[in-house]
């Protein structure tokens, strides 16, 4: 059993707020959100991120993105959203379990990133 605090939330042995599952993906609530619609969508399959998928994942890619606008709209970002997936020391991820940020208002997002 891998002892990862996303894949822990997948088997239910962490509370999440879900909003969503399939047999691919879960989305869940983000703890500290940062704008009044912030979802994760991750794999339920432990990948460490999107620098460590391969050809099998594919599905699982696309169904990730596939389902983020609903997940976006039910969620009360019925205009848009904007979609990140930090990627290793660089990229700023923190937990490495690949998970996708659905970020959205009401209001809009704000500017991408800070110009350097
Ligand atoms: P990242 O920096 O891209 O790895 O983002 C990790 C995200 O996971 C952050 O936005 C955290 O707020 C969020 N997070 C960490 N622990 C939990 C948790 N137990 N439930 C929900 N979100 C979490
Ligand atoms: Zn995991």
């Amino acid at each position: 059993m891998i002892d990862c605090l996303f894949c822990k939330i997948v088997r239910g042995e962490i509370p999440s707020g879900k909003v969503y599952e399939d047999e691919l993906v879960y989305a869940f609530r983000d703890i500290h959100p940062l704008r009044p619609t912030h979802i994760l969508v991750i794999p339920k399959k432990h990948v460490a991120s999107l620098a460590h998928v391969g050809p099998e994942d594919e599905p699982m890619l696309g169904r990730l993105l596939a389902v983020a606008h609903d997940i976006a709209v039910e969620n009360g970002s019925t205009d848009g959203f904007r979609g990140i997936i930090n990627t290793g020391r660089i990229g700023g991820q923190e937990v490495p379990h690949l998970h996708l940020h659905i970020l959205g208002g009401p209001g809009p997002v704000g500017p991408m990133v800070e110009r350097e």
